[in-house]
């Protein structure tokens, strides 16, 4: 299996090489050349199977010769054995022909563990087979920092640093990023915001010689890894409600377009999906793309869910590049369009587009009462992220049945929940003690050479 980039101009690469790569050298995003199909009695043989065994099913078309069957078995199993569910993405159902999909049973309580945790095993596996290190930078506005450190928290071969803005992180957020023990593991608060951690992190990828000086990788969203892994929990719930002999629908909350597009992959296997239902908050560019066609940035504006505040989706090239029948110099040209702002897609793309996805948004006021009301008529309690995508579905269900994914617990959002509906949302009893462990991080300053000795120094 080889990959291309949507910009068409990069070297092809093998599995490994574009995990461990992350964006392409052309600025663009990996994808797989040609996309495995599933039979209709493959999907149908899925079914019963535990989710590990349908993760081995799943992946391995994609993954070629990089691992062989038992290696690849033993890294999906340990990636998967600190979840707090043995079904590892339970479903729940909350409405007539509407089903909640719990993604948040990971270690740090989000759908993100689903992806690094496995990233994690997959490049601790790579590495030592090459006796190469690696050091993993990454800037988070909270779910991917606290994800990434308990992934690569004691792997060998990687350190692991974190940047985060100080004081803007949730208090969960950042416990989870500053008890670990291990010395691999760096949680460094930026004394900026999210924009300035984003923004040294790309300073730092631009730096050859650092780059080469540290071995530096990156594990954000839009490495294929990462998608890939999503995959996965759209074939088990699908089959566990009637598939491949029933249509199933997904709605998505979204802000990097990374975990609807994995659904977009699993339709493109031959998973029957109809509708893939793209549900936005206050920040809605690509809601307002779906509805006019137009791709505009605005600022972003702070929201009760942060995880989906972004003003550019960057794993939307990847559909955008199918839209456009794989043409990688189209894409190239409106990403370059994008700089002063904007771009608009051709009326052909739009109808590709629209023939898997639709869309909604809500707005914070609507996301509260969501959450109230599905309290009091469930028993649910819903966290933002979730209840925009149950808001959008409600909107969006036909006689198909709809799946809505719930991308974090509830506990990992408790002011805003609280303020929604009065009940404060304890944490999982296998972390209860969080707010006793011993934090353990660095307040630095917002300054790209300090940042890089301080990296250099702490490798040292
Ligand atoms: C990251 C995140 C999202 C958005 O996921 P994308 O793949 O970027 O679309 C939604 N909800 C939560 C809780 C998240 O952490």
């Amino acid at each position: 299996m080889k990959y291309i980039s949507t910009r068409g101009q990069a070297p092809e690469l093998s599995f490994e090489e574009a995990m461990l790569t992350g964006l392409a050298s052309d600025g663009g995003l990996y994808v797989p050349e040609t996309i495995p199909t599933l039979t209709h009695e493959e999907i149908a043989s899925l079914n019963g199977l535990s989710y590990e065994d349908i993760a081995f099913k799943i992946m391995k078309p994609f993954i070629g010769e990089a691992f062989t069957d038992d290696e690849f078995k033993g890294i999906i199993k340990k990636a998967y054995a600190n979840f707090g569910h043995i079904a590892r993405a339970p479903m729940v159902q909350i409405g007539d022909n509407h089903f909640l999909l719990e993604l948040f049973h990971g270690p740090t309580l989000a759908f993100k563990d689903f992806a690094m945790q496995l990233i994690g095993q997959l490049f601790q596996a790579s590495l030592s087979r090459s006796g190469k290190r690696v050091t993993i930078v990454g800037a988070t506005s909270g779910d991917t920092g606290s994800a990434a450190i308990e992934a690569f928290k004691g792997l060998n071969n990687v350190d692991v640093f974190i940047l985060f803005p100080h004081g803007r992180v949730s208090d969960v957020q950042r416990r989870q990023m500053s008890t670990p023990s291990e010395s691999n593991v760096h949680a460094l608060a930026v004394q900026g915001d999210f924009d300035d951690c984003q923004g040294a992190l790309k300073d730092m990828f631009a730096d050859i010689e650092f780059r080469d000086h540290v071995k530096l990788a990156a594990v954000n969203s839009i490495n294929w890894a990462r998608v890939l892994a999503q995959v996965v929990y759209y074939f088990s719930s699908a089959v566990a409600l009637g598939a491949p002999n029933r249509k199933v629908s997904f709605t998505v909350p979204t802000g990097n377009f990374g975990d609807i597009f994995a659904g977009y992959i699993a339709k493109k296997m031959g998973l029957p999906i109809d509708r893939l239902v793209i549900a936005t908050n206050q920040n809605d560019i690509l809601h307002r793309t779906m509805a006019t066609g137009a791709y505009t940035k605005q600022g972003v504006v702070p929201s009760i869910s942060p995880s989906m505040d972004i003003q550019i989706s960057s794993n939307f090239e990847r559909a955008l590049f199918d839209a456009y029948g794989r043409d990688g110099s189209v894409i190239s040209d409106l990403m370059a369009d994008l700089k002063s702002g904007e771009f608009k897609v051709s009326d052909e793309a739009m109808q590709a587009l629209n023939t898997h996805f639709s869309s909604g948004r809500a707005s914070e006021e609507e996301t509260s009462q969501t959450i109230a009301a599905y309290y009091e008529k469930t028993g649910e309690v819903l966290c933002p992220h979730s209840a925009i995508g149950v808001k959008v579905a409600d909107e969006n269900i036909q006689e198909t049945v709809m799946v809505t994914l719930a991308t974090a617990h509830p506990a990992k959002f408790p002011a805003a929940v609280q303020e929604a509906c009065g009940i404060h949302p304890d944490l999982p009893a296998r972390m209860s003690d969080l707010f006793d462990r011993e934090e353990r991080f660095s307040v630095v300053a917002n300054d790209l050479e300090g940042l890089k000795s301080l990296i250099k120094e702490r490798l040292a």
